[in-house]
């Protein structure tokens, strides 16, 4: 917990802060760990959140498994109170106890912010349906479409 008493009383205008956290095991990555610093300022009653996380994972790529490293930083901006207004409260952090919980708050935005979908490339070709080659190493060889050995069984049935 992070104690924002000194920060709230006006001995302090401002309080730097910094995380890391070891294992994300709670985010979908093969493996992912994540650093996050900034600064909470008092402008005169109003406490805000400025910094940033950097997380350090691998993931696997959605079409053809490859594993790949993400490290794209995410923002965090958020105004801290001591009771949530109803209108948008995710831009609110409360605290409890005059402190805050900022390994929850990174852990929270990591759950929220990091993709639910990574891709080794925007043209990853993915995996061939037949043998599971991976096409971005180049083609296997398998014959695409046309002759599928589905729908040779398909046209049995219709009897074509
Ligand atoms: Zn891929
Ligand atoms: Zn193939």
């Amino acid at each position: 917990m992070l104690d924002l008493k000194k920060l709230l009383d006006g001995s302090l205008e401002s309080l730097d802060f910094s995380v890391e956290i070891q294992d994300c095991d709670f985010v979908d990555a093969v493996s992912c760990k994540a650093s996050a610093c900034g600064t909470i300022t008092n402008h005169s009653g109003l406490i805000l959140l400025n910094g940033s996380i950097k997380p350090d994972a691998v993931v696997e790529c959605a079409r053809c498994g490859r594993e790949i490293s993400y490290s794209d930083e995410i923002t965090l901006n958020a105004k801290i109170t001591d009771k949530l207004a109803n209108e948008d409260e995710d831009e609110f952090i409360l605290m409890q106890d005059f402190a805050i919980d900022i390994e929850d708050i990174v852990r929270t935005a990591l759950i929220l912010e990091l993709p639910t979908r990574y891709l080794c490339d925007e043209d990853c070709k993915g995996l061939c349906p037949k043998c599971g080659s991976n096409l971005n190493d180049g083609e296997c060889g398998c014959d695409s479409g046309e002759h599928d050995s589905r729908w040779d069984v398909l046209k049995d049935f219709f009897g074509e």
